[in-house]
């Protein structure tokens, strides 16, 4: 008997299957997925066995595998086919794909998961001419009051632990190790009827789930009753003795989720967020994988959970860009949920009220199922919504960041006592230059994205290509020579509505303020109480806070999220908008919404406002097909970085030199250019974009081209690269 086994380091070099013998006590005990423990080189390390073998390659003196970790496999099969896609598609090393899949603070090496037992203690018929003392007595009838009473617990009540070991020795009292089950609370609602939109939508997947087992792309306005759908699907998947994933992209929902499925359907549920500790962690992920769980929820990597029988994975909010992950492994939990369902024959559902424009665009095309729930469950009177033209201020004369209008309502809804909702965008401090007149910003003519300026050398740059050219004169679009730098962070916007309000209790959250253990929590707990009027923010208020009494909602420049530099930037501005607007006036308060811009004309902001989802879409296809964007091609960014700029720069041309010389037909290098952020951490950086109709080439191009580069140029010593398959963004 041989195996094939990935050694734990996350090292290309050794990032092969590698053939072991098993010895014969392992014979019986060795699974596929189960940590081992083996000799490599002068070393012994660890591994995991990705496929037990009859036959092993040809003369060959094998090694033999030295020890099993642990008593079970740590991966079930679906999972370790699923870590080789990942590696795959992704660019990464399968060791690294797997440990991405181990809740953090679980090594192959390390402490393994152990099950989450308790010692049971149960009365036995007393032994025939036992006496007990008094106090033994007492113990025993407390075990005989209450059978499986763990030994925490007649511990804690005051019983010594000498006494109850010699009660044990006697044959008076058992001692069971028990699993400890994961809490299953009584019913206490049942589940509501679904409306005849819900039950339609109910239908199609349950049709899709036992059909094709397409992914089923759910597209509901806020509100629209898309979790009682989840709900019922959940409880269908349980009742077919399978578990289910969700996914969403916050905490506050998934709370709420979890006493839903809870409550009314009496499943066993675990959270998996981020306050967990290691051990807790680590028991959860044991509990799961023993089949005690029948819903996992969770972020993006809770799309690991190994359950035993997955049915369903739910993924809400489809669109949100939290579901890619920024460090390796760069995948996508979509991506990942879609191969997954498909190893594992489960369903997926995709739920959104602003799909991404490629999964909507492969529910046109037919590769998703889609189903609709147009209207809200309740209706809500329609949020009145204004788009302020910021070009206009400043010709009547108002220089202010707020409109006169978002002065007024402010101030009006501070008289009222209610609460306001001020939104800038995160990345507010890339700079673009933008015409004050038409409100355009000036454009890449190659890649549509706003040009950044780069003080040394007084140019405009493109991050996409590295196009540049001098800041023009004058507007290409309109010929107004009032071109201008765009900027004002959170901390501006803060100050202007304190001098306009100056007793309004206002406050602040953007990641700056984040950084601070609790913070978030405080201002959230706070806006709840009332204790604060006006909360100024990045878009990370916009989402999943759902504060009663926040009647103004209000984007102070819609503009630095339209012109961020990348393709994803028109998309990003219609969703957080849709998601603004329908923020203010969820209850009864009437409510608005005002979104402020130099471009009121801008499609996202018209189709945002008008809460017109395919008169974006439409338009957005058309932008992507015309400068082949994805949907209608993928993208490769390779991302260089260095301490000493001049050589990163030429190293950085030099290797995409090289992959251009391996580019097939149909595949496009641009760059190199510097990324968003072009420093980090004392390291400059500069990236490579390449653009093809498969990721899987492009990745072998890429990585021939730079293995070329490795072995012919010189290359600055410390250059790192990073590969970044169907990327998020551009800094
Ligand atoms: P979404 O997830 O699409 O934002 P929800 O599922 O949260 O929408 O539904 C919005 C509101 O409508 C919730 O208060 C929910 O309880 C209610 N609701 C939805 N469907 C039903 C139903 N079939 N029966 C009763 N109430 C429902
Ligand atoms: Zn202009
Ligand atoms: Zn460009």
């Amino acid at each position: 008997m041989y195996a094939g086994v990935i050694i734990n380091r996350k090292v290309e070099a050794v990032d092969r299957v590698f053939t072991y013998s098993v010895p014969p006590q392992l014979q019986d005990k060795l699974q596929p997925g189960m940590a081992v423990r083996l000799p490599f080189g002068k070393e012994y390390v660890e591994g995991v066995v990705v496929e037990l073998l009859d036959a092993a390659p040809e003369g060959m003196r094998l090694r033999p595998i030295s020890s099993i970790i642990g008593d079970a496999p740590l991966f079930r099969p679906d999972l370790l086919q699923l870590s080789a896609f990942i590696a795959a598609r992704y660019h990464c090393t399968r060791a690294a794909a797997l440990l991405a899949m181990l809740p953090a603070g679980l090594s192959l090496s390390g402490v393994l998961p152990k099950l989450n037992t308790q010692e049971a203690l149960y009365a036995l018929p007393l032994p025939e001419d036992t006496v007990l003392t008094k106090k033994q007595q007492a113990l025993y009838d407390a075990a005989a009051a209450a059978p499986g009473i763990s030994r925490e617990a007649l511990l804690a009540a005051g019983f010594s632990a000498p006494m109850l070991r010699t009660l044990i020795k006697q044959g008076c009292i058992e001692q069971r190790r028990e699993k400890v089950e994961v809490n299953r609370p009584a019913p206490a609602l049942s589940a509501a009827d679904l409306s005849p939109a819900q039950q339609q939508v109910y239908d199609g997947i349950i049709a899709e789930w036992q059909g094709r087992r397409r992914p089923y792309l759910l597209h509901g306005v806020t509100g629209s009753g898309k979790t009682e759908v989840y709900l019922r699907l959940l409880a269908e998947a349980a009742a077919r003795g399978k578990q289910g994933i969700v996914l969403a992209p916050e905490i506050a929902l998934s709370a709420q989720l979890q006493q839903m499925l809870q409550r009314r359907l009496q499943l066993r549920v675990v959270v998996l967020h981020s306050a967990l500790t290691a051990a807790e962690r680590r028991r959860v992920w044991q509990d799961i994988a023993a089949g005690e769980v029948d819903v996992v929820i969770g972020a993006r990597s809770a799309v690991f959970a190994p359950l035993p029988d997955l049915g369903i994975i739910i993924i809400d909010e489809e669109q949100e860009s939290s579901y890619k992950q920024d460090n390796v492994p760069r995948f996508h939990a979509r991506e990942a949920a879609i191969e997954r369902c498909r190893l594992a024959e489960a369903q997926l559902v995709l739920g959104s009220a602003t799909p991404s424009v490629t999964s909507y665009h492969a529910a046109e095309t037919g590769s998703f199922a889609y189903g609709e729930l147009k209207e809200r469950y309740y209706n809500a009177p329609p949020q009145e919504v204004d788009v302020v033209d910021m070009r206009r201020e400043l010709r009547e004369g108002n220089r202010s960041i707020f409109s006169r209008l978002l002065q007024d309502e402010l101030i009006a809804a501070f008289t009222r006592g209610e609460q306001s909702m001020l939104l800038l965008n995160r990345r507010g401090y890339f700079s673009f230059y933008s015409c004050r007149d038409c409100g355009s910003a000036i454009l890449c003519p190659h890649c549509a994205v706003a040009m950044a300026y780069h003080a040394a050398g007084g140019q405009l740059k493109c991050h996409c290509c590295g196009h540049t050219t001098p800041l023009p004169p004058a507007c290409p679009g309109c010929g107004s020579l009032r071109i201008r730098h765009f900027g004002a962070g959170t901390q501006k916007v803060e100050e202007e509505v304190r001098r306009l309000l100056p007793e309004a209790r206002v406050a602040r959250l953007d990641s700056d303020v984040m950084e601070k253990r609790g913070a978030h929590e405080q201002i959230v707990r706070q806006m709840r109480e009332g204790k604060i009027d006006v909360l100024v923010g990045t878009q990370m208020i916009a989402k999943g806070f759902d504060f009663p009494r926040v009647t103004l909602a209000a984007v102070v420049a819609a503009d630095t999220l339209l012109n961020l530099p990348d393709h994803l930037a028109a998309e990003r501005t219609f969703q957080l908008l849709t998601q603004l607007c329908g923020r203010a006036g969820r209850r009864d308060l009437s409510s608005r919404a005002i979104i402020q811009t130099y471009q009121p004309q801008a499609l996202p902001i018209v189709a945002a406002a008008a809460g017109d989802y395919r008169l974006f879409y439409r338009h957005e296809l058309r932008q992507r097909q015309m400068y082949a964007y994805p949907p209608f091609a993928h993208l490769l960014r390779i991302v260089l970085s260095a301490e000493n700029l001049p050589a990163l720069q030429l190293a950085a041309q030099a290797v995409a030199d090289q992959i251009e010389v391996q580019l097939l037909p149909g595949m496009e290098l641009l760059g190199p250019a510097p990324a968003v952020w072009e420093k980090m951490k004392d390291r400059w950086r500069w990236q490579i974009l390449l653009r093809g109709d498969e990721p899987q080439s492009l990745l072998a191009a890429a990585e021939r081209g730079w293995q070329q580069a490795q072995a012919e140029e010189h290359l600055p010593a410390g250059l790192q690269v990073q590969f970044d398959v169907d990327p998020y963004s551009m800094f």
